[in-house]
């Protein structure tokens, strides 16, 4: 296993060989400067005794395994990776001690061999202070940021572009930390499905005095246009030490690999022919990148299934081989996952191209480039992404999504949110994978409250959210913050007028908008 530590490129440096980065100064840059996504140019590699040896490790553990291959032991120490995570996940801000929780989840229509044994285990990833999978990596992130800034005396602003659950963890994740400050742009709900619970997590702490959050008149594509630009004003970016924190930065995707390595260990055994396949609901596709690294890691993976809303860029890619560009956003059940430009494709194309920088940035340039035009991927590299990364896909509409919900509801007396609605539906209909030696796991990545309304409307005509939430699940904060928030006597369509949020209007020039707020702020 290595440890070598100046392991990141960019996948556009086409140059040979190409520049390497540490992990400090890629989470510090977010974007590499050439537009390019930074990956690791070796990945660690484990043997599957390797693997075992970390059965009965807590999930804070697996982390630290994780992120102590890719950091220099010089630049952060052994100890205060401990205390990074100490800090990310034990100060109470998840709800339960073992903070991720595994579900089995039955389906009457599966076969009846399987019936002894769950269908599927569903890794319940929301237990954090928003009740989405992102407080896990976000967490780690903002407190290894701040610990890096310690060491450097510097500061850092975060920028980030959010569909519904990415701006909440990040406005959580810099509270309280005194190097870090974060704007935040979300979609205005005129303009995308983002909820009501989302929008009261994203705004409720806008007065704060590290924070800034600007409600854009679009949808979350809109808003990554301004975003981009900033980010590709590299004078301007440095003057004012903007980084990014959506999954844009290798850090989040890296951290995202202990979700697959965790709940492997939780249920699938030591017996060498056995293997898990993943069901991830992914929209901007970082967390089916993970999986993919996780993988090549050396995890007994039979495949990764990309589960996507009506919004199937990504699925028409893996299905077809032909990648779209400038595709309308389809308002969904699952806002997080509105997204028609899956920016992590070019991570996956990186990966897929045994990491080709100059096909990855000609592909790009095609691609996300002026006028942007479709790319064709040969017949070859398509079936590569099946036989060679082990990445399916799979679309579900809202029909789907909403009886999926209703059917986990009635067999097994559990409720689902959207997203991870969309997973299961790919789980269940997956008639791929042999019905032994591998075990089926659903990523779920948010908790249903912040859906209610969806939630509510799929159990059967307007069920009031009290009547489907746990009584367990009630004692979280978040939670009892929804539930009070949705039994005011006159519950809000938007709180996009709440005190201290920033507009965008339709017809302004975000890109001059937002350079001048940041300038002002920051
Ligand atoms: C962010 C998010 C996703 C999608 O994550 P990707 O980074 O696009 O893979 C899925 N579900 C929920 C609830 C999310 O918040």
């Amino acid at each position: 296993m290595t440890s070598s530590s100046d392991r990141f490129v960019s996948t556009r440096d086409d140059a040979e060989p190409p520049a390497l980065h540490t992990l400090e100064e890629a989470v510090l840059k977010g974007w590499a400067d050439d537009g390019g996504m930074l990956m690791p140019s070796d990945l660690p590699s484990l043997t599957r005794a390797e693997i075992e040896a970390w059965r009965g490790c807590s999930y804070k553990e697996v982390c630290h395994k994780i992120l102590a291959m890719f950091t220099d032991a010089s630049v952060i120490s052994r100890g205060e990776l401990g205390d990074i995570l100490d800090g990310a996940f034990d100060d109470g801000a998840f709800d339960i001690d073992e903070v991720v929780r595994i579900k089995a989840v039955k389906d009457s229509s599966s076969s009846p061999s399987s019936s002894s044994s769950p269908s599927l285990h569903v890794a319940e990833l929301w237990h954090g202070p928003t009740l989405a999978f992102k407080d896990l990596s976000m967490r780690v992130l903002c407190g290894y940021m701040e610990k890096l800034l310690e060491k450097r005396n510097g500061r850092l602003n975060l920028l980030v572009g959010t569909s519904g659950d990415t701006g909440a963890s990040a406005i959580e994740g810099v509270i309280g930390k005194e190097r870090l400050s974060v704007t935040v742009l979300y979609p205005s709900p005129e303009f995308s499905s983002i909820t009501l619970e989302q929008e009261y997590e994203t705004v409720v702490h806008a007065k704060a005095e590290n924070v800034a959050v600007i409600c854009v008149e679009g949808n979350s594509d809109d808003l990554d246009v301004p975003m981009e630009a900033v980010f590709s004003d590299l004078e301007f970016k440095s003057r004012f030490s903007l980084t990014s924190v959506n999954s844009v930065n290798v850090f989040r995707v890296l951290m995202q690999t202990v979700h697959y390595f965790y709940s492997y260990l939780q249920v699938v055994s030591p017996r060498e022919e056995e293997s898990a396949c993943f069901y991830v609901p992914t929209g901007g596709g970082g967390h089916c990148s993970a999986g993919i690294l996780a993988a090549q890691m050396g995890l007994p993976v039979h495949s990764v299934v990309a589960c996507v809303n009506e919004n199937d860029v990504l699925h028409t890619l893996i299905s077809t081989g032909e990648l779209e560009s400038r595709r309308e956003v389809v308002a969904t059940l699952a806002p997080s996952m509105d997204i028609s430009v899956p920016y992590n494709v070019e991570r996956i194309l990186f990966l897929l191209s045994k990491q080709n920088r100059a096909k990855v940035k000609q592909w790009m340039k095609r691609w996300k480039g002026e006028g942007g035009q479709k790319v064709d991927l040969t017949e070859r590299e398509r079936v590569s992404l099946a036989e060679e990364l082990r990445l399916r896909s799979c679309s579900t509409s809202d029909k789907g999504i909403s009886e999926t919900i209703a059917k986990v509801y009635d067999e097994n007396a559990y409720v689902i949110d959207p997203h991870t609605a969309v997973a299961v539906a790919a789980a269940f209909a997956d008639c791929e994978i042999p019905t032994s030696n591998v075990v089926k796991i659903v990523m779920a990545c948010a908790h249903p409250a912040k859906f209610s309304e969806a939630v509510s409307q799929s159990l059967g005509g307007n069920v009031p959210m009290s009547s489907w939430i746990s009584e367990a699940d009630k004692k979280h904060p978040a939670v009892a913050d929804i539930l009070n928030l949705r039994q005011r006597a006159s519950a809000p369509t938007t709180l996009s007028e709440h005190d201290g949020v920033h507009h965008f209007k339709k017809g302004e020039d975000w890109t001059t908008k937002l350079k001048g707020l940041l300038a002002s702020l920051l």
